[in-house]
């Protein structure tokens, strides 16, 4: 059986790369990493009922589960290349598996990314990846290079896969009902890594960092590794028409700057850099929006309309938090 579902995995994603010497089948994989570039690689689990609500369609799971790894590649401005999936599953599940590995495989094609090894076991559901890239070793987004006067821009919209979360757990119907039809959901469901504009920030970015947690816990993460402050202007929030059409502008806000699981890239670039930076956006046609600014001190503050300091929401995601 286990075999079998290996099988069916290996099928389903095949995909040919000259840089794999040796794939799914032997004991270890074997790849060719690109001479004068530095491999990039994460590895991210996802817990059924902790990382994606029971009954999650497996699709959805296999798309999710190789789309958070590659996020965090697009936050390093690496390009994807290869990924390994341990796969653990409460029952010898033929119909699932191969729902899983198309929605991973539906991902991975459209990254040019083979799936070359993993691991299949049983125990309650859960799915870990690695996926692994390439990066020149100083074109590098890395998280400690933000500087006071530097701009905060975030791709995309942000509060989506959070309003999906929340329509998710109170009412199945209750989405279509607010009006936000299936887009919610997609974006909790199948989060779109942003990684064209990764590489396209090579360069041009001072820090980076993808929106897994919520805008003011990772954008803290920025602050906290390069040093600095950051203000965020809460009018400045990207919210899609979905988001304001299901939930009152406060509530949206809320989402925005705390909901996890949008997998939109922040990041800072000098503010003579802004041309640069729309120019790449208008190039890749993906919305980006200006958020705030780094400042000296520490932590993320949020300002009203005014500049008046908000109370601090509740921040980010974090498992084992009390
Ligand atoms: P071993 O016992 O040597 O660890 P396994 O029986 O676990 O080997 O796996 C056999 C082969 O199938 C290996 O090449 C492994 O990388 C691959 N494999 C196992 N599970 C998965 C999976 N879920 N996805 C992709 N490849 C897998
Ligand atoms: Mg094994």
């Amino acid at each position: 059986m286990e075999f079998d579902l290996i099988e069916a995995i290996r099928a389903r994603t095949q995909l040919a790369r000259a840089d794999v010497a040796l794939s799914i089948g032997d004991d270890a994989a074997m790849l060719d990493v690109p001479a004068r570039q530095c491999l990039v690689a994460c590895t991210d689990t996802l817990v059924d009922g902790v990382h994606f609500p029971r009954g999650t369609p497996p699709a959805a799971i296999g798309w999710k589960s190789l789309a958070v790894n590659l996020s965090d590649l697009a936050a390093m401005g690496a390009e994807p290349a290869w990924a390994l999936l341990a796969l653990t599953l409460p029952a010898g599940d033929a119909g699932f598996v191969t729902a899983f590995a198309d929605g991973f495989a539906a991902l991975a094609r459209a990254h040019g990314v083979a799936l070359v090894g993993g691991d299949t076991t049983q125990g309650p559901l859960a799915v870990t990846v690695t996926a692994l890239g390439f990066v020149p070793r100083d074109a590098a987004l890395i998280r400690a290079g933000a500087q006071v006067g530097d701009a905060v821009y975030v791709t995309g919209t942000l509060g989506d896969a959070a309003a999906g979360l929340q329509l998710s757990l109170t009412s199945l119907a209750g989405e279509r009902a607010a009006g936000g039809g299936g887009e919610l959901s997609d974006r909790l469901n199948r989060p779109v890594p942003r990684l064209a504009a990764g590489v396209a920030l090579r360069g041009i970015a001072s820090a980076c960092v993808d929106v897994s947690d919520g805008l003011t816990a990772d954008l803290g993460h920025i602050c906290a590794a390069s040093g600095v402050a950051a203000e965020i202007e809460i009018e400045a929030l990207p919210l899609s028409g979905a988001l304001r059409a299901a939930f009152d502008a406060s509530s949206s806000r809320g989402f925005a700057l705390t909901g996890g699981d949008d997998y939109e890239l922040c990041f800072t670039a000098a503010p003579e850099r802004a041309e640069e930076v729309a120019a790449v956006f208008a190039k890749l046609d993906l919305r980006v929006t200006r958020v705030g600014r780094i400042v000296a001190g520490d932590g993320v503050c949020v300002l009203d309309g005014n500049g008046a300091a908000l109370p601090m929401p509740r921040t980010g995601w974090e498992h084992f938090a009390s």
